[in-house]
């Protein structure tokens, strides 16, 4: 049996961890936070446990399933009809269903066909390698037709990837739409899951299940660098100690690969530097009054730079209305420098404008929670630009959420691939 060390104790390296120590491996699991989760981890937002970046559940995300049976708590994951909606000119419109795309008021007839054929044969599609070489644009248009781009996608591309929203995977786009589009009870109603008691039951879960079986979780310990000799892997170093390993899988973020892993060959190091990532700076707001019936509202106006609102509490039920905000954006951008209370300030004038209903004495608190690589950037060809999850260094393994590739981040894919990380660590 190996000797391993886990960097990163969100749900990639928790699945890892807790995989290998079943395999009977001697695990170290490596956590830089005070707790475990990453990006899954909850907080107390005034009493009430949940994530700092929302989380929902789609009915293909069976390895969290198999996983939730394993740890013996699939009796926790709930489902619920759940309704998007599309603010635009001042209104919003009900979205995501063939009623709703018949009466949605701002496209042309032969637009609403052409859009709801593209969505219906992408949900049914088995691939899209086809597709690979496109940019999202470049498959949106031919498909569906500018119109629709234009009046549908455009704007919610460019407030989530900015500068780099002609240069997004269309098989990346596409695997998205067809995991949503089947998330669905029936053709006219879709079904989203959540967790009973939110992603932190998983994580709690986990973190019980690994260190019962005898592996140790060290939190507060940020892994500073990952040592090799002769071409093989030999530990990981934190400021205060040493971990000797046979083997080390690293969940960071890639762009920290670079400087974690001096001895890699050059070319490694590059290839991981030039995967490009979005930060998230992600609201959440208690609020009175509900905003809408709907789970998920995209935005398409002039007027109000975010792309969408979340009415989490319209998924999962608690006591007051709670509305996720992300401005997602590429760091470089003007306002990752703002201060919370801009974002506050101007996320509650915006949640006004789409319902006027809603006052600023309806807000019981705000809290904003920030992360730097939130998003990978997957662009045309991605696949091609990924170095292997196997390192040139014997027995180290690398992956962070851009490994999902063409499937977007979630934690489906994280203990997916945690799990295969696990597995391929000889015995
Ligand atoms: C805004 C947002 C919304 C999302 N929505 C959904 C959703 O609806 N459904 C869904 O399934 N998924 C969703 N996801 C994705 C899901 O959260 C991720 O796929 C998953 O949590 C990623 O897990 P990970 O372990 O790969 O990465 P992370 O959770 O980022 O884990 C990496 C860990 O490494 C730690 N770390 C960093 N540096 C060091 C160091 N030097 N030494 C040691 N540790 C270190 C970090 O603290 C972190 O805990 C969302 C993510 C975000 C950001």
């Amino acid at each position: 049996m190996s000797r391993i060390v886990v960097i990163g104790a969100g749900a990639m390296g928790l699945a890892a961890a807790h995989r290998a120590v079943n395999l009977g491996h001697e695990v170290d699991l490596i956590e830089s936070d005070a707790v475990a989760g990453g990006m899954a981890a909850h907080f107390d937002f005034g009493g009430l446990s949940i994530e700092r970046f929302y989380h929902f559940v789609c009915k293909s995300d069976e390895p969290t399933f198999a996983l939730m049976r394993e740890l013996g708590i699939a009796d926790r994951m709930k489902w619920r009809g759940t309704s998007m909606g599309y603010f635009m000119k001042g209104k919003i419109h009900p979205w995501g269903d063939p009623i709703s795309l018949l009466r949605f008021p701002h496209l042309s007839l032969i637009a609403k066909f052409r859009t709801g054929l593209q969505m219906f044969l992408t949900t049914k599609a088995r691939d899209f390698s086809k597709i690979e070489h496109k940019t999202a644009r470049q498959w949106l248009e031919q498909g569906s037709g500018k119109e629709v781009y234009g009046t549908l996608w455009k704007r919610l591309m460019e407030l989530k990837f900015y500068e780099l929203a002609d240069d997004i995977s269309a098989s990346w786009i596409a695997t998205r739409v067809r995991r949503i589009g089947n998330s669905r009870r029936s053709i006219f109603q879709e079904e989203l899951g959540y967790i009973d008691g939110g992603s932190q039951v998983l994580v709690d879960a986990l973190v019980d299940a690994y260190t019962e079986k005898g592996g140790r979780l060290h939190l507060g310990a940020a892994a500073e660098r990952i040592e090799c000799a002769d071409g093989k892997v030999a530990g990981v170093r934190t400021k205060e100690r040493f971990f000797p390993a046979d083997a080390v899988i690293s969940t960071l973020p890639t762009p920290l690969v670079s400087r974690l892993v001096p001895d890699l060959p050059e070319a490694s190091k590059k290839k991981y530097d030039d995967i490009r990532n979005i930060g998230v700076v992600c609201l959440l707001f208690k609020l009175k009054k509900s905003i809408s019936r709907h789970f998920w509202i995209n935005i398409v106006d002039d007027t109000i730079e975010i792309p969408g609102l979340i009415e989490f509490s319209n998924l999962r039920p608690v006591s007051d209305t709670v509305v996720y905000v992300p401005y997602y954006m590429p760091t470089t951008n003007r306002k990752w420098s703002w201060t919370d209370q801009q974002f506050i300030d101007e996320a509650l004038g915006y949640i006004k404008k789409v319902n006027p209903d809603v006052s600023d004495n309806d807000v019981i608190e705000a809290k904003v929670g920030r992360l730097a690589y939130a998003q990978p950037v997957c662009e045309p060809n991605f696949y091609d630009k990924l170095p292997p999850v196997q390192t040139p260094i014997s027995g180290l393994q690398i992956a962070d959420t851009s490994y999902y590739y063409p499937e977007d981040r979630g934690i489906a894919e994280s203990v997916r691939l945690g799990r295969a990380m696990a597995e391929a660590v000889p015995k």
